[in-house]
């Protein structure tokens, strides 16, 4: 180490703020440079004197208890920042996981099956629209309930339920086998002026229900159980008008 350089680094090593190796160097010179020992015996009384003969000031305490204040304030401020901006986060989260169940939601709407019911429904309207395509609504046509009842017997392992409702405004025209369900069933064909009723009926093994009422491609559609026969009435006509037959069938 040279003399310019050890008088560069006088002040720091003076501060104790030179590193370890440094320091020593500095030192080193110091102790067998001449010239460079005499400035750092000077910056040395020099400092000596300022810190000890220089008042100290302790700071008034009103000065400290504003500056303590003015920290405190500052403290107060950033968590509050800190606060808002969390509760801006979990609002965002939360906006975001609402956004997704609803689109979860409105998907699985969307997406949802039909159930079985729905599918019978749309099955029980498709022979409907069948029957009346084909020219082929009646296998046996009688308005008679005891005509219609018996052709039954033999084609079927059960004996539908038939009534003749024609006081009431539905009369019976007649009959016909028709497949639904996977199993044969019997159809039942009722006119209420100029519509036509196919009412679908084969045993069940469940308890009474309904009715239930069904709309697929513009048609209604009812179904109940009673006394463990399911029946599907189907028709063009209102929703009103297959209600009552309903009734009147059930009483
Ligand atoms: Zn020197």
């Amino acid at each position: 180490m040279n003399c310019q350089q050890a008088r560069e680094l006088m002040d720091a090593y003076l501060d104790q703020e030179l590193d370890l190796m440094t320091s020593s160097q500095v030192g080193r010179h110091v102790a067998e440079c001449e010239g460079c020992g005499e400035v750092y015996a000077k910056y040395r009384r020099v400092r000596d004197g300022v810190s000890e003969q220089m008042p100290y000031f302790a700071a008034p305490p009103k000065l400290e208890e504003k500056i303590r204040a003015e920290l405190d304030l500052r403290k107060e401020e950033r968590r509050a920042a800190k606060t808002v901006a969390n509760w801006g986060r979990w609002a965002a989260i939360a906006a975001c996981v609402a956004g997704v169940l609803l689109f979860t939601f409105v998907s699985v709407r969307a997406l949802r099956r039909p159930s079985g019911s729905e599918l019978l429904a749309q099955e029980v309207v498709s022979s409907h629209i069948r029957s009346l395509l084909a020219n082929h609504l009646s296998d046996v046509v009688s308005s008679d309930q005891h005509t219609v009842k018996p052709w039954f017997s033999g084609k079927l392992d059960f004996a539908p339920v038939v009534k003749d409702l024609s006081a009431d405004g539905f009369p019976l025209i007649g009959g016909r086998l028709d497949y639904l369900n996977d199993r044969p069933v019997a159809a039942l064909i009722y006119k209420h002026r100029q519509h036509t009723i196919n009412l679908f009926t084969w045993p069940s093994a469940g308890g009474d229900s309904g009715p239930q009422s069904y709309s697929v491609r513009g048609y209604h559609v009812l179904q109940w159980t009673r006394a463990q026969m399911t029946y599907w009435a189907v028709s063009d006509m209102s929703a009103a008008d297959l209600n009552n037959f309903a009734r009147d069938f059930m009483r």
